[in-house]
């Protein structure tokens, strides 16, 4: 497709380290796509927060920053992506995150004619990354976001969730995005990017 064509209502995927600043971005982009931004953590955290059936299965585990079972995440999504506002676009923030939950977004969306179009990659030093997320607890206190559990969400992205981007790479969907900088910054690139690949906004983001 040539960059002169556009893309309305587009189905984007943002992946990217834990602590990449990937929420926020996913916020501005939905906003400028006027797409549902999806993420199964946040959908995760408010079934813990509100002690649902899921949320005291899954708590022991994101406490650990371990990965939820595929079952229950795929479940999950498979829910969310069949309401109204997800009919017609969205980005997935957070998921897929694993091999089998890749296989299984594509059969879902396929069963609905549907395909991803662009997975946003916000790529960001490992390093860089740690002592950001480590100064962050300090002033808010998150005494439970010790350095060793950074570094551990860390390795799990990295032995989990890297080799999908490859995945998607070979598939031509990768979009990426040098993820260092201010929140501004880093916005820009993510916008030229797309819009790059033919990816027209349909409202800009304050
Ligand atoms: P996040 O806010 O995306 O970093 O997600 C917070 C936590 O929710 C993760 O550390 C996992 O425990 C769980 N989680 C979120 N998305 C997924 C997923 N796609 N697969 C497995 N676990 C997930």
């Amino acid at each position: 497709m040539s960059a002169a064509e556009t893309r309305l209502s587009p189905r984007f995927l943002i992946v990217g380290p834990p602590g990449a600043g990937k929420g926020t971005q996913a916020t501005q982009i939905a906003a400028t796509y006027g797409i549902p931004a999806i993420s199964t953590g946040d959908i995760f955290r408010a079934n813990v927060k509100n002690e649902t059936e899921l949320g005291l299965k899954v708590k022991a585990i994101m406490d650990a920053g371990d990965y939820v079972p595929d079952s229950l995440t795929n479940e999950l999504i498979s829910d969310r992506l069949q309401q109204d506002d997800a009919a017609d676009g969205f980005l997935l923030d957070g998921y897929p995150r694993t091999m089998q939950q890749v296989e299984f977004l594509d059969a879902h969306l396929a069963a609905q004619g549907q395909a991803l179009e662009a997975v946003v990659q916000l790529v960001a030093d490992r390093d860089e990354i740690v002592e950001r997320l480590r100064k962050r607890a300090l002033d808010q206190g998150r005494s439970d976001d010790t350095e060793d559990a950074i570094r551990h969400r860390q390795d799990v992205y990295l032995r989990e969730t890297a080799p999908l981007v490859e995945t998607y790479r070979e598939r031509d969907l990768l979009v990426e995005v040098d993820g260092l900088g201010s929140i501004d910054e880093v916005g820009e690139r993510i916008d030229a990017a797309l819009t790059a690949r033919g990816f027209q906004p349909v409202a800009t983001a304050s």
